[in-house]
């Protein structure tokens, strides 16, 4: 695939300040935030998407969400937050590295559930 912006920033070439990193991921702030907390959550692994990940990707899939959730209570969002992935460019996705969007700090309640985020 080919190399995008987040497949910089995992690899360090671009500085970047990370919220949370471990082996296989890192979050980093949005930089342009579509919610008062909007974070990305980044495998270190550039899968395009969603769609082509395959049963060997099992365990980091489940990793990031575990991450997901511990990251919301780090940022004190564990109550009320919802979690994005935009998969291929008609579902809004702009960066070909998968991510999943952590937005909270706004009423979620309210609109379809990307919004904010097509
Ligand atoms: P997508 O639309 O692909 O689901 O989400 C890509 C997200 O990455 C967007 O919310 C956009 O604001 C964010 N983004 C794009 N380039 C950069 C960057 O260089 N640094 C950071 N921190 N976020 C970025």
């Amino acid at each position: 695939m080919e190399d995008t912006i987040f497949g910089k920033i995992t690899r360090g070439e671009i500085p970047t300040d990370f919220l949370y990193q471990d082996e296989q991921c890192v979050v980093i702030k949005d930089i342009y935030p579509q919610a008062p907390t909007h974070v990305l959550i980044i495998p270190r692994k550039p899968i395009p998407m969603l769609s082509v990940a395959d049963e060997e990707d099992q365990a980091l899939l489940g990793h990031l969400l575990v991450v997901a959730g511990k990251v919301a209570n780090q940022l004190g969002v564990e109550d009320a937050f919802r979690l994005v992935i935009n998969n291929g460019e008609g579902g809004g996705q702009t960066v070909f590295h998968l991510h999943l969007h952590i937005l909270a700090g706004r009423d979620m309640k309210e609109g379809e559930l990307a919004q904010g985020l097509s």
